[in-house]
């Protein structure tokens, strides 16, 4: 594939950063994900202002402005295969001369981009609706609402779900739930959308917001509260959402059944309202 690397497009294998970059020696440095259907990204607005968020939030000087990186992921796309695509997009602060926590405000953020296919089974739910998931304690870091690459504890939690043979690991601190590993949650209860409120315990989920505009659209209730581990226990259903899962229903938690242990029908709502209106924005 051919990726971007600080102004320069480049096959990945000839792609290189210094020993010194803040990225590989701190994971000073932040990302994004942006899923790309039909060759057209989705939500690239959100997804270059939670950007812009996470650069202000660490104090690195956002390298472009925002016409350039819509010029940047549009070349990016048409460089490499796939109707659709996963683009990670990487800001480190920059090089130092040596290895200092401390560091200088005039540093040159190193910039970072690569696309790689997607298979489109992927990227309908419908298709591969359902997952398994397990409770963790969350061990991560206070600053989940930045979108960093300082992702040890998440990396670690990962491998405990892997481990487990299960798909996602739902993290919960004080009796309450955060986020997946590398989502969002929601749960249905008494005929409502329920998802953890927003802290800096966790991501402004790109997907976490388009389900809440579909849910206001179209009148279902949804409401944004602390939900505790025992309510996620007794609901009737239980969602994940990601830029890349999309909406996926969680039907089985810690060994057992999530309400009757079937897909339930305020995700099959969601999930086709969703399909929906990702086909509407190819169509225009
Ligand atoms: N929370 C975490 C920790 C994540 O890593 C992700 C995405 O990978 C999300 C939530 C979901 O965010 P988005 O819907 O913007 O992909």
């Amino acid at each position: 594939s051919i990726v971007y690397l600080d102004g320069q497009w480049l096959p990945a294998d000839k792609a290189k950063v210094s020993v010194f970059d803040r990225g590989f020696l701190f994971g000073d440095s932040v990302y994004e994900v942006v899923v790309v259907y039909n060759r057209q990204p989705f939500r690239l607005e959100q997804h270059l202002s939670r950007l812009s968020r996470s650069l202000e939030e660490t104090g690195i000087p956002n390298p472009l402005g925002l016409h350039e990186w819509r010029f940047l992921i549009e070349r990016l796309i048409d460089q490499n295969e796939g109707d659709h695509q996963s683009i990670y997009i990487q800001v480190t602060r920059g090089v130092t001369e040596s290895r200092t926590h401390n560091y200088p405000t005039n540093i040159t953020p190193t910039v970072f981009a690569v696309s790689k296919p997607i298979s489109s089974k992927s990227t309908d739910t419908r298709l591969n609706p359902s997952c398994s998931a397990i409770l963790l304690e969350d061990i991560r870091w206070s600053r989940g609402d930045i979108k960093s690459t300082s992702l040890l504890g998440s990396v670690l939690l990962k491998k405990v779900v892997y481990e487990s043979g299960k798909d996602e690991g739902i993290l919960h601190r004080d009796g309450f739930i955060t986020e997946g590993t590398a989502s969002n949650i929601f749960i249905v209860s008494q005929g409502a959308i329920v998802t953890p409120e927003l802290s800096e315990w966790i991501l402004t989920g790109i997907t976490r917001d388009f389900i809440f505009e579909l849910a206001n659209r179209y009148n279902v209730p949804i409401e944004s509260r602390p939900v505790s581990v025992v309510e996620l226990t007794q609901a009737d259903e239980v969602w994940l959402t990601s830029s890349t899962a999309e909406l996926r229903a969680i039907t089985e938690l810690d060994d057992k059944p999530v309400g009757n242990g079937n897909i339930g029908p305020m995700w099959q709502r969601m999930a086709e309202l969703y399909q929906r209106h990702k086909a509407e924005l190819f169509s225009s």
